[in-house]
């Protein structure tokens, strides 16, 4: 039986999890962060909680006889994509990465490039009072000495702590998003720049091509540059790999 660890908290990690755990000889573990309140769970074994960085991995890699580890989380999750690099390198242990293919800037728009959301925070200071940060909880405060931008804040779950933004409204929800709602949210905020990482995948790539039609500033976060081992974008071609490895 080959024991494989999936760090998880992505679609295709679900997915991923749920194909190998069908598959004859391999015990499948699913792990989460457990920052969602109701996360979407692979029929499988799930462990939630950091590891407690690289040696808490290492350590966790060695006592439970991992034979692989797949990195399936999202694109932005820098710190444990790091981790899994060092701790599988240490142990010696095969490391396959999954990236969801980046969304790609449509030929008639110009997207704002920027590294980071302070960069984004700084584009977004005076130019724009109304923006749509569809970004998740995590990188708020890059945004909270902005007292004359309204900010529209979407997050899966209701905020532990209070938002430290001067003025906003939250909106708590689940992807996939349509077009034609995320153009009604747009324009019933009044939204005139939308802020979002380049996260890919369908289930969110909505409001791009909502906020491109009305028009609104797109600031676009760009991924981290963190693509050690070099990632597979499909979940066939990653699973073949997985078996071909293991044999
Ligand atoms: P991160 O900054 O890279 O990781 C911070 C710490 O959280 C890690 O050092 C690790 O703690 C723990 N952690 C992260 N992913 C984990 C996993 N799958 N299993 C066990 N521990 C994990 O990660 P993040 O950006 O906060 O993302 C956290 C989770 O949310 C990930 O599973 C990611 O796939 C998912 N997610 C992130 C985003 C995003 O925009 N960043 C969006 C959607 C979903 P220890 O050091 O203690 O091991």
């Amino acid at each position: 039986m080959s024991r494989i660890l999936i760090l998880g908290g992505t679609t295709e990690a679900v997915a991923l999890a749920k194909d190998l755990a069908a598959k004859p000889g391999i015990d499948a573990i699913y792990s989460l962060a457990g920052r969602t309140r109701a996360p979407t769970l692979p029929d499988c074994t799930i462990r939630t909680g950091g590891f407690g960085g690289i040696n808490g991995l290492t350590r966790y890699l060695k006592e439970n006889h991992i034979a692989a580890v797949i990195d399936a989380t999202h694109p932005y999750a820098e710190q444990m994509a790091g981790h899994a690099q060092a701790a599988t390198k240490v142990t010696e242990i095969p490391l396959f990465k999954f990236l969801r293919p980046a969304w790609r800037e449509p030929a008639d728009t110009s997207w704002h490039h920027v590294a980071t959301a302070a960069d984004a925070a700084r584009i977004i200071d005076g130019k724009f009072s109304r923006v749509f940060l569809s970004s998740g909880l995590k990188d708020l405060t890059a945004f909270s000495h902005l007292p004359d931008i309204w900010f529209l804040v979407r997050s899966v779950d209701m905020p532990d702590t209070p938002i430290a933004l001067p003025q906003h409204h939250h909106v708590a929800a689940r992807g996939p998003f349509t077009e034609e709602g995320e153009t009604d949210l747009l324009r019933t905020w009044q939204i005139d720049a939308l802020v979002t990482k380049n996260s890919g995948g369908a289930a969110t790539a909505a409001k791009l091509e909502a906020a491109r039609a009305l028009a609104i500033a797109i600031i676009v976060i760009d991924r981290p540059a963190n693509l050690e081992p070099t990632p597979y974008t499909d979940v066939k071609g990653l699973l073949e790999s997985v078996s071909q490895t293991l044999g």
